[in-house]
Order: C-alpha cells, then structure tokens, then sequence
C-alpha cells in the first residue's frame, strides 16, 4: 500500500530549517511514495510574513524536487494557508493563480479579544476555565467558519489547541461542550467535498488530531475524504505515525485514505 504524507514543510516556512532534498531522502528512506511540501502561507499579516515569496519558494522547490526524484518519490506541490479568515481575498487570489496539487486550510490565530497572538504562544495556564472554554469555543468557531466559506482542498489539525492546551500547558480540556460545532464542521466538510486531514504529529503525547471519537463521528455522517499528515519540520520526522494512522483509520472503519493530485483526491485503498 502506498505511504502518503501530505503535510510536510521545508526551509521556505519560517519555522522550518529543513532542506528541501533532505525531506526527499528521508521520505524514501521511508519507504513513502509521496509527500506534499505545505509550507506555512499565512493569511494575517501576509506582507509581513511573506506569504507570496513562501509559496512561490515552496512550489519551485516541490517542482525541482519531483523531477529529481521522478519514478521514486512523488513530491506534490501544496501550502498550509493559515487565517485565510483575515484576508479571504488575497489569499483566494493566491489559490486561483498558483497551480497546487494540495491546498490544506488551518487556524493557528482565533478571532478572540482575548488574545489573537498564535495560539502557540497563548499563555492559557493564566487563564480562568471560563476564558480557556471561551478562547476554545472561538477557535472552534473560526475552524467551522473557514470550512464553510473557504477554497481549500485538505481541513488540517482540526483538534490543534489540544495541543497546547493539554500538551504545553497540562490543562483539562473536555471536547464534550464543543462537539455540536465540530459535528457542523465535519458535516460541512462531507457536504463540499473537502476532506479531513489526519494528523499524526502529536500521537504519542496527546494523541492524534483529531481524535478516534472524532474520525468515528465523521464516518458515520458519511464521510470518506482523510488525508494523513505528520506536519514534518525535520527529515526525521517525515513518517512519524504514518503506520499508527492508517491502523488508526481501519479501526474507525475507513476503508481508505487520500492524497491530492492538481488538487483532486487520490484514493489508497487499504490491503
Ligand atoms: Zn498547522
Ligand atoms: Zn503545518
């Protein structure tokens, strides 16, 4: 069966100082037959971030690297745009005029007054469980909003503030109150055709995002559409709970996975 891993980032994101050819090596050290480079394209403060020069960067690397490992790896060219809520028209103009193979959509910034700052950096143990619920409940929102208004092919880390939350900041979280507005979310996602990525990055500390309730919930609304992706920053890092997730997937009764190819979904079934 082929080994996907359609979220992973290169030195073009700014977080990430990984070359673009080490991914490549470590990928087929693997045994992966693909991965996508989705390198941080934000939507706030885009000039400031550079978000055009990081596609662009992104995409000639992910071009130069398929050549040169046509016939042993596939390299897709993708982007992980961020806030596309705070600035829907730029960035939609950059999706319309840049030819991806994957565009994945996420919120790592709440439209909160609380604190807007990357929610990495949310000091949330100073925070009343009053204000920790609502700063929750905002960032579920803005990910309900992106999908349901937003062009984009893959919805990443649905669950990432757990990752900080119960992950840096060892704080109870529970889903239960939330789960209405993901119930929406996931609905929203089967009914545009947009799939929900499977993200492996966290699996051994607070589990995978999201979670095996989550992925069941979504399967029986219906939904088939999962992307698997390790969010990698480090060659090393570039299979981490690939294995886990797939068995994770069959478990919840999925009989398959996807990557994205010029932006349409490429099904892996499961042997
Ligand atoms: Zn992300
Ligand atoms: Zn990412």
């Amino acid at each position: 069966m082929k080994l996907f891993n359609t979220h992973t980032h290169t030195n073009n994101s700014v977080d990430c100082k990984a070359l673009p050819i080490d991914m490549c090596k470590s990928a087929i050290n693997a045994g992966l037959s693909g991965i996508a480079f989705c390198d941080h394209c934000h939507g706030g403060n885009y000039i400031t971030h550079r978000t055009y020069s990081v596609l662009k960067g992104s995409m000639q690397d992910a071009k130069l690297m398929a050549s040169q490992f046509e016939g042993s790896l596939e390299v897709l060219a993708g982007a992980e745009f961020d806030e596309i809520l705070w600035s829907p028209e730029y960035i939609n103009r950059l999706i319309e005029s840049s030819p991806l193979d994957i565009v994945l959509a996420s919120v790592h910034r709440v439209r909160t007054n609380l604190d807007p700052n990357y929610i990495s950096r949310v000091n949330f143990s100073a925070y009343t469980n009053t204000q920790l619920r609502e700063h929750a409940k905002s960032y579920f929102e803005d990910v309900l909003e992106t999908a349901e208004k937003c062009d984009f092919d893959v919805l990443s880390h649905l669950t990432l503030i757990l990752r900080y939350v119960r992950g840096s900041h060892k704080l109870d979280l529970d889903l239960a109150e939330f789960m209405p507005i993901i119930d929406k979310t996931l609905k929203v996602l089967i009914s545009r055709e947009k799939a929900l990525e499977l993200n492996s990055s966290e699996f051994e500390n607070i589990g995978f995002m999201p979670d095996a309730e989550i992925l069941k919930r979504y399967r029986s609304f219906g939904g088939e559409l999962v992307t698997i992706g390790t969010v990698a920053h480090k060659p090393k890092r570039i299979d981490y709970g690939i294995c886990e997730a797939v068995q994770l997937l069959k478990d919840c009764g999925f009989d398959s996975y996807y990557y994205y190819k010029n932006r349409q979904p490429q099904k892996i079934s499961f042997e």
